[in-house]
Order: structure tokens, then C-alpha cells, then sequence
């Protein structure tokens, strides 16, 4: 269900202390960590502590989970010091989604290109 945690879900095991992470933040309803495999000098995943699968369905069942989720990641973009960063939600397989628990990547600290790859 919706919002419960998930026994096979990796941010779900993160925000229950049984899989280390670096983390950078934690709030009541959310934590930040830093990605295992980053891609900028600053990567920070900004999670909901409920399990939702993506940042749409989690926006959907918990519109103020999914603004939480978003003021976060102005809180980490000031304390790395970024004055421009990137937040990303893959969403789908296809666009490289690969953890169905929903995630705000917060990139920074070097030039951005866009259009993204
Ligand atoms: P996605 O590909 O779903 O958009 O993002 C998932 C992110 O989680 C990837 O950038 C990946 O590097 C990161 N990741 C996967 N496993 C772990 C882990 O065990 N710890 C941390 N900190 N990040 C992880
Ligand atoms: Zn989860």
C-alpha cells in the first residue's frame, strides 16, 4: 500500500537505519543522503520517508510530502553552496529510473548542459 514501507525497497531500508547511507539531512518526513554513484561534485537523493514509487504518485497521494520533498532540496543546494543545481526525478525505466521508491536527485557544483542526455 501506498505510503507503508516496502520489505524489498532499498530507500525504504535507508530511511530504517538497516542499510548505511551518507546522510546529509533528516527531517520528519524526509531524508537526504549522498548517491552511492555520484554524477556531480554535489549528487544528494531527497527522499519521502513513505514509500511512494514515483515522484507523480507521490504528489498524488501526499501533495504536501511531495512539497516537503521540494523545499528540501533548496536546503541542500545552500548548505553545498550551489547557487544553480538541477533536481531530477526519473520516472519510468526508460528514463533511467531505477529505484521505485520516489527521489529528487539535487545535482550542482559543475556546469549543467541542457538539453539533458
Ligand atoms: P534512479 O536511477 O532510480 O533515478 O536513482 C537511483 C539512485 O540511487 C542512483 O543514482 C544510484 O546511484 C543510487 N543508489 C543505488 N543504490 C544506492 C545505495 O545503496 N546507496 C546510495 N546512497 N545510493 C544508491
Ligand atoms: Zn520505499
Amino acid at each position: 500500500m501506498t505510503g507503508e514501507p516496502q520489505d524489498d525497497c532499498l530507500f525504504c531500508k535507508i530511511v530504517a537505519g538497516q542499510i548505511p547511507a551518507t546522510i546529509v539531512r533528516e527531517t520528519d518526513t524526509t531524508v537526504a543522503f549522498r548517491d552511492i554513484n555520484p554524477q556531480a561534485p554535489t549528487h544528494v537523493l531527497v527522499i519521502p520517508k513513505a514509500h511512494h514509487v514515483d515522484a507523480a504518485a507521490l504528489a498524488t497521494a501526499a501533495p504536501e510530502l511531495a512539497a516537503d520533498v521540494l523545499r528540501e532540496t533548496q536546503v541542500i543546494a545552500d548548505e553545498e553552496k550551489l547557487d544553480s543545481y538541477r533536481i531530477v526525478f526519473n520516472t519510468g525505466s526508460g528514463a533511467g529510473q531505477t529505484v521505485w521508491h520516489a527521489h529528487a536527485h539535487v545535482l550542482g557544483g559543475r556546469g549543467l548542459q541542457w538539453p539533458p542526455g
